[in-house]
């Protein structure tokens, strides 16, 4: 009898990319009653009414089937608009409607990234940048944003590590999981690096819509020349939208066509009902905007006002949901105090090593249950911080 040979080995470059801890402490979640849940980080409140209305009023009407690769023209002028809001013109024809902003993420990663270019991160910044960096084919290099400076990257320091394999930096501001949000003269000087090196800026700015404390979100947009600027937005944090798998990529002119060709062998254009619904949220009211940033930075203060008088909060949050919260020397891994703190305490949080090497003594919160559940999370979590340091 032959014997059937053993399959062939997985993709290599699969197996590189990193397992997130959060799989874990989810896992460990999932089979218990009665968790505090503050390790997800999406809005807790519904989509505007109006929003789900124009989608079922557009699925009855036939919105069921394909559109373009880039998304439908009046979408694409919405998000144009959008972005211009701030005075520096954007075509509409440089607007990519994209399967969330992970989906723009993927794809302008994909236009500017050949095997071996390396990509400047931030350490620590969101895991899924280490992995679809590793999946273009680049190499990841973390770049620091010290807790001491506010998880501001300086400048100076990014001009200095880029090499002669750097094709472009990621940038994330307001950021998760640091809640850092980038002064104008550090945008600038990000952006004129840029200019002086010619490597491509990728700024995400998913949170630009939840800033606090009268703080401004700088947009890349109005600092960098165009040529060599990705911007990543979308509808998921700023209308509670995070299902609808709906987002979008500024990009240079001469990008857009590689960045539509992308589209089509992964997604082909995002879902038809939810480019309707995301049109209805540019275009509708804004207050649940405003709502939403005001619930958060509440929801801010709970945070500080329950965590930092312990002395362990990094860094005051101005924007996006999250805090992180350091570990004192007693502690072992911020792993295993996550898989405690959930055992023991009933909360589950996100270890910091998920984010990168700086964070691995810290874990995350976020701030996006109701304010009784949420200062009773703290309340434990402040408990078995303080019980070992
Ligand atoms: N960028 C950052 C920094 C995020 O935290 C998230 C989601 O948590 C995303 C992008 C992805 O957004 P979306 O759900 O629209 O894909």
């Amino acid at each position: 009898m032959t014997r059937t040979p053993a399959p062939l080995p997985l993709s290599k470059r699969a197996d590189l990319m990193p397992r997130s801890a959060i799989r874990e402490i989810m896992a460990l979640a999932a089979g218990r009653n009665d968790v505090i849940h503050l390790e997800v980080g999406e809005p807790d409140f519904g989509t505007p009414s109006h929003i789900i209305e124009s989608a079922f009023e557009a699925v009855r009407a036939g919105a069921t089937r394909y559109t373009g690769n880039a998304g439908r023209p009046s979408l694409r002028a919405a998000i144009a608009a959008r972005a211009a809001r701030r005075g520096t013109p954007v075509a509409p024809e440089r607007a990519i409607v994209t399967v969330g902003a992970i989906g723009a993420l993927f794809t302008a990663l994909m236009t500017v990234v050949d095997t071996g270019d390396e990509v400047l991160i931030p350490d620590p910044g969101w895991p899924n940048y280490e992995s679809i960096v590793i999946m273009a084919g680049g190499v990841p290099v973390r770049y620091p944003l010290p807790e001491s400076d506010g998880f501001i990257p300086d400048p100076d320091d990014l001009l200095r590590r880029i090499g002669p394999k750097t094709k472009a930096i990621l940038i994330n501001s307001p950021g998760n999981p640091t809640g850092a949000v980038f002064p104008l003269e550090v945008v600038r000087r990000i952006g004129a690096i840029a200019a002086q090196t010619g490597i491509y800026l990728i700024s995400d700015e998913i949170y630009e819509d939840v800033v606090f404390d009268g703080a401004r979100h700088e947009s890349f947009l109005e600092h960098t020349p165009e040529d060599r600027l990705f911007i990543i937005s979308g509808v998921s944090k700023s209308y509670a939208m995070t299902g609808w798998r709906l987002g979008w990529l500024i990009c240079p002119a001469r990008a857009v066509a590689i960045a539509e060709k992308l589209q089509e062998p992964v997604v082909s254009c995002a879902p038809t009902p939810s480019q309707v619904a995301a049109e209805a949220a540019l275009a509708g009211p804004q207050d649940s905007v405003e709502a939403g940033r005001l619930l958060f930075q509440r929801r801010r203060d709970i945070f500080m006002h329950e965590l930092g008088p312990t002395g362990m909060v990094a860094g005051q949050p101005r924007g996006a949901f999250y805090g992180l919260v350091k570990l004192g020397n007693g502690h072992a891994t911020a792993l295993e105090f996550a898989r405690k703190l959930l055992i023991e305490q009933g909360v589950a949080v996100v270890p910091g090593d998920t984010f990168g090497p700086s964070t691995s003594r810290m874990v995350r919160v976020a701030f996006t249950i109701e304010d009784e559940r949420l200062t009773e999370g703290l309340r434990r979590i402040g408990r078995a911080v303080g019980s070992k340091v």
